[in-house]
């Protein structure tokens, strides 16, 4: 079983900190029934600057919108929501950490507005090293929902039924990941991480609609900008994919992930050769607080 906390743990329970094991919550919660609830995943760094928490005010932001598209009442200031997470980490002792904000409402079975909702904000340790790993994605058979459905830019529990949907498929036919299509057939995202890719020394993603607005997507369009890589933010069908230089998945957990294939189809540029490990170096230098300008020949 995975391991999230221990006896000492502490976390962040409704204006309290409080253990992690002697937290309590209603089995008859409206989140537990119906996933109504909205949630965020942060990350901090141990940088040379001391511990960092990334970008804290743009997730919490993120968090409140999600609240407000989703009609939950949620009070806390994003100042505030900070805070509490620095003693979280502080409390905890932890430097290289992912937090885990969840908003979700209590004891109300029925269809209804809310009646009382609840804030938890845990952490836990996650090490210092990035993944370097490569991934075999596939196009999934699982596409994403309709935006006219849910509110897609919600961070809403809900919606990672479909996220889980799509991994199992790509785990049972073999792959490491699924690459989801939005409602038309266009390429929108991963289960948990924004999609990328290179042609023609340009990069390409799906603009929002259907897709959750990444804050990685979103610091990554900075690199470009920064770095005066082009990039176009448009729709796209898969076939496009299959002559792309490179592809990578962007978000908080993923950090810039290599896309070794997709549907068994490899890129055409080697990975360190590609605009990809440019933005994955630039990256890793910003969440760690180190400047990253340098001249691209
Ligand atoms: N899409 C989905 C569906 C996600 O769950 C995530 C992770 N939060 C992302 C994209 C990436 O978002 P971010 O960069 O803000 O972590």
């Amino acid at each position: 079983m995975a391991h999230y906390y221990d006896d000492n743990t502490i976390i962040f329970f409704d204006g309290k900190f409080v253990k992690a094991s002697e937290a309590r919550t209603d089995l008859f919660g409206q989140t537990m029934h119906y996933g109504y609830g909205a949630f965020e995943g942060i990350r901090s760094y141990k940088t040379v600057h001391g511990t960092k928490i990334f970008k804290p005010f743009e997730h919490y932001a993120r968090l409140r919108h999600s609240c407000q598209l989703l009609g939950i009442p949620f009070d806390y200031s994003v100042d505030e929501l900070t805070q509490i997470s620095y003693q979280v980490l502080e409390r905890n002792g932890l430097a290289n950490a992912y937090l885990r904000p969840l908003v979700f409402c209590g004891p109300n079975m029925s269809l209804t507005a809310p009646k009382e909702v609840s804030l938890m904000i845990a952490a836990w340790d996650w090490g210092k090293y990035f993944s370097h790993s490569s991934l075999k994605v596939c196009i999934s058979g699982i596409q994403r929902p309709n935006p006219k459905s849910l509110k897609m830019e919600a961070k809403a529990c809900g919606h990672y039924v479909n996220s889980i949907m799509a991994t199992m498929e790509a785990k049972e036919r073999g792959f490491d990941e699924a690459l989801m299509l939005d409602i038309n057939g266009n390429v929108a995202e991963g289960p948990g991480a924004n999609f990328f890719f290179e042609k023609h020394g340009k990069l390409f993603t799906p603009p929002l609609g259907s897709i959750l607005p990444g804050i990685t997507r979103k610091t990554v369009l900075e690199i470009c900008h920064e770095l005066d890589i082009k990039v176009e933010e448009r729709f796209f069908k898969p076939e496009e994919l299959f002559d792309a230089d490179c592809a990578f998945f962007c978000g908080t957990a993923a950090e810039v992930t290599t896309i070794e294939s997709i549907d068994g189809q490899p890129f055409r540029k080697a990975w360190k050769k590609s605009l990809g490990a440019v933005i994955q170096e630039a990256y890793h230098n910003i969440v760690l607080d180190r400047s990253y300008s340098y001249v691209i020949v």
